[in-house]
């Protein structure tokens, strides 16, 4: 069983789909790979969810990826001593470090940062952005502020300081837990929240080192600012869209939502699209046909993959919601269209073999007319550059590693297969064909474009390619 769509699905888990079976079903409609939000949930449910997913992989023979998601550096403020409280605008409203429970006056903020960060004039926005505070005077370990745009604050409801670069590290002691658990239970990709600079990445790079794949989750305008240093220092990039669209005006996201898809694509790291992509299908059984369409935008821009929260982790309809994503995918790839837009971006070819030989895969995979690219490799690399080319045919990746082959499967067009390696060159292309085959790729008759490096299991030493036609026997 394999997905046609070369645009992949990230699928978050939760109560709604939390059992053996509803992860089966989610693969089955099209999930290829499992986020795990550490922002909920005790490591004994990630654990027995990932153990769920690794037995249906088995089942399936199919490389599944699993994503954790460290909740980040969230800020929140403490508690209210009788409930909720009504701010009216134009009142004054003070946070400070006060643990003692709040009211109408003021409230706790657990976070000295903030306090060392912000000055007169600064905007606090408070439960997602449905209350505004402006800094009036800030006294060192209080802020005292007028309330811009009033509202019933709750609480330990979430604030969000847009403008200011704010001293603190990207994780959290919950956090450092949480990644060891995650690397000790071989999670393929970290997802790092609330990414603010390059150092951010560094300083996660060092503590994973190299036992995962990072994601660096942009979600904050001082992350936007750093773009490219962010992607360079990272293995992928995710749109967080609900934060970036706190922290920003909501018509500044389509727009840089291309700029980030492009930055991404150039670089040949993937880059998922996430957050509210099916948002009503938490209660609805069908998208509305504005949701239809941001699915398909992000599709056209050749975004790799596109991520579901809720809608899979706590929604009323977790596999219809996977089953549409997976279905306006298809439409979109199949649309007369889509190639005119997905290719009008080209990421430049850099000069080296490996991007020499991609370049030309994929143009006689073309001419060709072939079933697919087939790419030998060993880091993964040569599957990134093969699918950076975002190529007419799929790409099938053989892959001696799992652990590669489940960090591929977020990645545009590449179906990650694991073989053993090839003892020559004659058992490569035999064992391209078969595989090819027994993948439903392709069929006798068809063209294949092999690209390997040789000698063999040398990494990034892309530096052949060969033309095969698959023959009946190879079935
Ligand atoms: C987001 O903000 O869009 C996001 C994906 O992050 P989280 O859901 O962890 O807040």
């Amino acid at each position: 069983m394999r997905r046609e769509g070369s645009t992949k699905i990230v699928a978050t888990l939760g109560p709604a789909s939390d059992t053996k079976e509803h992860i089966r079903a989610l693969v089955q409609a099209g999930a290829d790979v499992f986020r795990f939000n550490f922002s909920h949930g005790e490591h004994a449910d990630h654990a027995r969810r990932l153990d769920a997913l690794r037995e249906i992989e088995d089942e399936l023979d199919r490389p599944v990826g699993a994503l954790m998601d460290l909740q980040g550096p969230k800020l929140r403020i403490g508690t209210l001593a009788e409930g909720p409280v009504r701010l009216e605008p134009g009142h004054r409203f003070r946070l400070d470090l006060d643990p003692t429970p709040g009211d109408l006056e003021r409230v706790q903020l657990p976070h000295r940062e903030v306090f060392d960060s912000v000055e007169r004039g600064t905007e606090l926005l408070l439960d997602d952005g449905k209350l505004r505070l402006r800094v009036e005077h800030s006294g060192g370990d209080y802020l005292e502020t007028s309330v811009q745009v009033g509202g019933v604050l709750r609480d330990r409801k979430g604030v969000n300081v847009p403008s200011a670069m704010l001293q603190m590290s990207p994780l959290t002691p919950k956090d450092r837990n949480d990644l060891r658990f995650g690397l000790d239970q071989g999670f393929d990709w970290v997802a790092l929240s609330f990414v603010q600079r390059p150092e951010d990445v560094a300083e996660a790079r060092r503590l994973v080192a190299g036992r995962a794949a990072l994601m660096a989750k942009i979600e904050r305008p001082t992350a936007v600012d750093h773009l490219d240093a962010i992607i360079e220092l990272a293995d992928g990039i995710m749109i967080a869209r609900g934060d970036l669209g706190v922290e920003l005006p909501p018509e500044d996201v389509p727009g840089l939502q291309k700029r980030m898809v492009r930055a991404a694509r150039a670089a040949g790291k993937p880059v998922v699209v996430a957050t509210q992509m099916l948002e009503s299908m938490l209660t609805a059984p069908a998208p509305t046909r504005a949701e239809a369409s941001d699915v398909a935008t992000a599709c056209y821009d050749g975004a790799d993959a596109l991520m579901l929260s809720g809608e899979s982790a706590a929604g009323a309809y977790p596999i219809e919601a996977v089953g549409i994503m997976d279905r306006i995918i298809n439409r979109v790839e199949r649309d007369p269209l889509y190639r005119s837009y997905v290719t009008a971006y080209a990421a430049e070819a850099e000069h080296t073999a490996e991007d020499a030989i991609t370049q030309a895969a994929a143009s006689v995979a073309r001419t060709l007319n072939a079933a697919c690219i087939v790419t030998y490799t060993t880091s993964g690399a040569t599957a990134l550059r093969a699918a950076r080319k975002r190529p007419d045919q799929p790409i099938l990746g053989l892959i001696t590693r799992l652990g590669t082959a489940r960090r591929l499967s977020v990645v545009w067009a590449v179906r990650a297969i694991v073989c053993h390696d090839a003892r020559d060159l004659d058992d490569m292309i035999a064992k391209a064909r078969a595989t090819a085959v027994r993948a439903g790729m392709a069929s006798a008759g068809q063209a294949l474009v092999v690209t390997a490096g040789l000698p063999f299991g040398t990494p990034g030493a892309t530096n052949m390619l060969r033309i095969a036609y698959v023959t009946e026997r190879d079935g």
